[in-house]
């Protein structure tokens, strides 16, 4: 928001701004956005990359299945690693070397807690913090919660329950793994982006990623799809995690250098037509964003993909909002990542939650992530690239869908088992907005297109031209603030 529009910017931590302490992974593609925007130089960029691997693998324990095993390998997801510290770093660097346009410096507080905002609607939000013990108040024309999973504010903005699904998550950033081509080798050129070794235990199916880093660096983690309420404890899942690793890579010359762990949050809740409640974003002047909004995928809760991907939508809204002064609560609600193919992937993160009344089945998630895997290899590269980068089109999506029976025609007997009626109207209902989206966008592209080659035809269109296309620009963007596209 400095950078690219000028605004003047604070920003405090109750620890160290922009101390991350975890690893993230990414596609080149999906990086290459913070150099669309002007927040990155291409040098940059390249210093915040740890390394790039040429394979992805997803691969899901078949021992006990009674269907024939997939896996698939991914060749651009998830295959970036970024050093997120110095990324970050890089980005306070920035915010305090830059001039805002009101010619007064931006601010970066560390150690500083958010206690309090109090909003007045026609002018500004005062926000009470506390710096190692002494209290202070800053004034803002808006004030954006970035405070995480646990932000306050989205806790009460959402009556205690900010997010539905959760991904508990642990593992460790260490060295010295044997490096190879099998198992339980590190290969420096694969990412194993979702690997199962057996099956559900004590009703969580726990799934692997590693992703090797700078260096001989590797990181590790295990973690399981879950939904809030579910009892979750992370000291418990480090325990599964050391008992466990043994028999996921060979650890005999391995010193671990940190740990990382999180819960990663996701906020879909099914939504019905006739229902109003939707997830609350924002009040007047305060708008949540990351994982306080929690709008990233519930398939891949890739939290930081999807501030990278919605990042120019959000930006550029959020300009437009506070230069047209649009900041009352239903104007900023409006400003949110795009949900339509998150929420169609809501109902398909039940499917990675082991069932309690499938006890009898631990082998069930694995058996239809098999599946899973089998009808999108079929569906080919693209799709499935689409698909793990929360961007598959409505038709792909729909034909994984009606594809899926043809390999298991079980998969009825077990939506029905797995989703409540609830969920299975709202799983309809997030179909039919993806499809509405896709058409709309369709219809954009194609009008936008034919006009441009009518005008260029008749030079005395032009001026017609340039007017349709301002006029069509800005009827997209009151389509995006009124969350229609
Ligand atoms: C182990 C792990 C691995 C991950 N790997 C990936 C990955 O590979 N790819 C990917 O896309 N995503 C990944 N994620 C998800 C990603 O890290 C998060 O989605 C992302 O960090 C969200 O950023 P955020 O700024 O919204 O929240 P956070 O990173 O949680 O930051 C919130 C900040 O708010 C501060 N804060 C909280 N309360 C207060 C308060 N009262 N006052 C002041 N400050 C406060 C905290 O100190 C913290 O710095 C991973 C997550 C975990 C846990």
């Amino acid at each position: 928001m400095t950078i690219c529009y000028g605004l003047r910017v604070l920003v405090f931590d109750r620890f160290t701004v922009g101390a991350v302490h975890r690893e993230w992974n990414i596609s080149r593609d999906e990086l290459n956005e913070l150099l669309t925007v002007g927040l990155l130089t291409p040098d940059e960029l390249e210093q915040v990359i740890q390394r790039e691997y040429t394979d992805g693998l997803v691969c899901f324990a078949s021992a006990h299945i009674q269907v024939p095993p997939a896996e698939l390998h991914l060749k651009d997801v998830l295959n970036v690693a970024v050093d997120a510290e110095r990324l970050t770093q890089l980005c306070v660097q920035k915010i305090k070397a830059h001039q805002p346009r009101s010619g007064l410096p931006n601010r970066i507080l560390h150690r500083t807690s958010f206690e309090h905002c109090k909003v007045a609607p026609q002018q500004n939000v005062n926000v009470s913090v506390t710096t190692e013990g002494e209290a202070y108040m800053y004034a803002a024309r808006l004030l954006v919660d970035g405070m995480g999973s646990t932000s306050p504010i989205a806790c009460q903005l959402n009556c205690g329950r900010p997010f539905s699904l959760v991904c508990p998550t642990v593992g460790t950033v260490a060295h010295g793994y044997k490096v190879g081509t099998t198992p339980d080798a590190i290969d420096p050129e694969l990412g194993e982006i979702l690997v199962t070794t057996e099956d559900a235990r004590n009703g969580r199916q726990l799934i692997w990623e590693a992703f090797p880093g700078h260096d001989d660096q590797v990181a590790i983690y295990l973690f399981h799809y879950a939904e809030t309420g579910q009892p979750v404890d992370l000291l418990e899942l480090f325990d599964d995690f050391f008992a466990l690793l043994l028999s996921y890579k060979d650890t005999s010359n391995v010193e671990i250098i940190r740990p990382v762990y999180g819960f990663i949050p996701a906020g879909y809740n099914i939504t019905l037509p006739w229902q109003k409640e939707r997830k609350v974003l924002a009040y007047d002047r305060v708008i949540s964003l990351g994982d306080a909004a929690a709008f990233q995928s519930p398939l891949t809760f890739c939290g930081f993909g999807s501030y990278v991907r919605n990042l120019r939508r959000i930006t550029s809204l959020l300009a437009y909002a506070l230069e047209h002064n649009l900041l009352n609560a239903s104007d900023l609600n409006r400003i949110r990542a795009s949900e339509a193919i998150p929420a169609v992937a809501r109902a398909f993160s039940k499917f990675m939650i082991a069932q309690p009344n499938q006890s009898d089945k631990p082998w069930q998630v694995n058996e239809t992530l098999n599946i899973f895997c089998r009808a999108l290899a079929d569906l080919g590269p693209r799709i499935t690239n689409d698909f793990f980068k929360d961007r598959v089109g409505w038709l792909d999506y729909t034909r994984l869908v009606l594809n899926t029976p043809k390999y298991y025609p079980q998969i009825y007997k077990l939506t029905l088992a797995t989703l409540t009626p609830t969920e299975i109207l709202g799983w309809i209902t997030a179909w039919l907005q993806l499809g509405r989206q896709s058409i709309t966008l369709t219809l954009y592209q194609n009008t936008h297109k034919l006009l441009r080659r009518i005008a260029a035809l008749l030079p005395g269109l032009r001026t017609l031209r340039s007017s349709f296309n301002s006029h069509l620009r800005h009827t997209m963007l009151e389509q995006i603030t009124r969350n229609k596209v």
